[in-house]
């Protein structure tokens, strides 16, 4: 991807002009806010296989207009400067836009982590994260890293560890990080919950029928044929729950090595696991080694939820996709996305898309500050409130409670209940304010426009209210 004329860093800044344009903001202001505040390149040496290996990682600040700054930590052999630097801007714009109270930030580590042992990870991310500690790039005050691509709780739980080993008196050191197990100070639904957000902003979408119209479909989800790329942690939990609860297809799966496809729906648990156990998606049944013509092949949902810099200029033109939604980041070139929007596609972009991430990671954040798991004061009193009412009613009517309803209303939120509500409220509020704001001027060419119009409105006005 690296080769593309068009980078992603390049795409992400072009995306960036288009709203700035549209939005009133000095010159300088909007200088500041485009260049990333700061980029470390650290490189660390480690004991490994009987020599000394050298290990390059990357922690890109792009804007501290909110502290901490927040992002995740990606394990990738191509990871470079540029790269975190375009996804350090987007978790500023991404924060603005879903009001998560965190300027923007991206790492990431340049290793392909299935060379590796566990142990030897381990040892590895330990180390990064005494450099990045070092330079207060880990701080449940100042930077907040969470899992990307090639990352999850394993790598968060070693993190959090190496952190508390450091500052055994900072009180709030499990908020150094997020994405946690449950069991080192994580949160319920955190780990799918990119994947949710995803079906979150399908569902608001398609409570938008304007919108959905100019696409070309309408109705509901159930029955919509999805094709995916990557069946990772985003890809995996979004086209579950799309096709489990929604009544979605899932018809094409695109991985590193291959493609599977099936009309009449692929089971992603199965797959998922096959994957798991093989590393890969050769020899299932409907295995294609042509990925390609798997992502121009006919579907009402593409879910790009793998990496950056797939759909370019020069395969815009064959994508038959109705909706785009980016789970992944920067999946889109920005030539690409004047493409396809020319030909129709409706695209739900990245900044919107994929940030039930962070959502849930600012929900686990304030988990952790405040040191009680969320809903534990007022579970048990909801249930004495309730029983209560119902007292009240059945006194009043003379008549029982039927009793499968009443086990129903009596039973408080658990963490998980909370969490679902808190990221759905979020994905909802976000998709129509962007909508809004896309059809409130017809200057606006599409949502990812409006939504990194009102991300800027407000990094500007945080900006101003600072006096900078
Ligand atoms: P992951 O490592 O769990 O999964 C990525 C999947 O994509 C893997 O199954 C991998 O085999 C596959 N893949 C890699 N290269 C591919 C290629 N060229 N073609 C097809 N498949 C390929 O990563 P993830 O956490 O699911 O992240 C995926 C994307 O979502 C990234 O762009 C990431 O920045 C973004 N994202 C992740 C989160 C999160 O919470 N994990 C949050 C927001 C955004």
């Amino acid at each position: 991807m690296k080769n593309q004329t068009e980078t992603f860093l390049s795409s992400v800044e072009k995306m960036f002009d288009q709203a700035a344009d549209l939005v009133g903001i000095s010159d300088d202001l909007r200088h500041k806010i485009k260049v990333a505040n700061s980029t470390y390149t650290v490189r660390f040496g480690v004991r490994l296989r009987n020599r000394l290996y050298t290990f390059t990682g990357y922690r890109s600040v792009h804007s501290e207009h909110r502290e901490p700054v927040k992002g995740g930590i990606r394990y990738s052999p191509h990871a470079d400067q540029s790269e975190v630097e375009a996804l350090a801007a987007l978790m500023s714009y991404k924060c603005a836009l879903v009001e998560a109270p965190f300027g923007g930030s991206k790492g990431a580590l340049a290793i392909d982590p299935s060379e590796w042992e566990e142990h030897e990870l381990e040892r590895i991310t330990r180390r990064f994260t005494q450099e990045l500690a070092k330079r207060s790039l880990i701080s449940p005050a100042q930077n907040v890293p969470a899992p990307d691509m090639g990352t999850g709780e394993r790598e968060m739980a070693w993190m959090a560890d190496e952190y508390k080993r450091l500052y055994p008196s900072d009180l709030n050191s499990w908020g150094c990080v997020t994405g946690k197990p449950v069991s080192k100070g994580g949160i319920r639904g955190r780990v799918e919950a990119t994947g949710r957000g995803i079906q979150y902003a399908l569902r608001e979408a398609f409570r938008h029928p304007k919108d959905i119209a100019l696409s070309g479909l309408s109705g509901t989800l159930d029955g919509k044929r999805i094709v995916v790329q990557g069946l990772g942690n985003v890809g995996y939990h979004a086209t579950k729950f799309l096709s489990q609860e929604d009544g979605a297809i899932v018809v094409g799966v695109i991985e590193r090595d291959g493609a599977v496809v099936d009309h009449s729906g692929i089971d992603v648990d199965s797959l998922y696991q096959y994957i798991r156990d093989t590393g890969g998606v050769k020899n299932y049944d409907g295995y294609k080694d042509n990925s390609n013509s798997v992502l121009t092949m006919n579907c009402d949902v593409l879910i790009p939820a793998a990496m950056e810099g797939v759909i370019t200029k020069e395969n815009a033109k064959d994508i038959k996709a109705k909706i785009i939604i980016e789970a992944a980041n920067g999946p889109i070139t920005f030539t690409a996305n004047e493409m396809l929007r020319e030909r129709g596609c409706l695209i739900i972009p990245d900044l919107y898309a994929n940030a039930g991430g962070v959502t849930v990671s600012y929900f686990e954040w304030v988990k952790n500050l405040s040191h009680i798991r969320l809903g534990r004061m007022q579970r048990r009193d909801h249930e004495r409130q309730t029983l209560n009412m119902v007292d009240a009613i059945e006194e009043m009517v003379g008549a029982k409670f039927p009793k499968e309803h009443l086990e129903k209303i009596v039973e408080g939120p658990t963490e998980l209940d909370l969490v679902r509500s808190g990221l759905d409220d979020v994905m909802r509020e976000a998709y129509q304010v962007m909508s809004a704001k896309w059809h409130s001027d017809s200057r606006i060419p599409d949502l990812r426009t409006a939504a990194m119009m009102i991300a800027l409105e407000r990094i500007r006005d945080s900006y101003n209210s600072l006096g900078i």
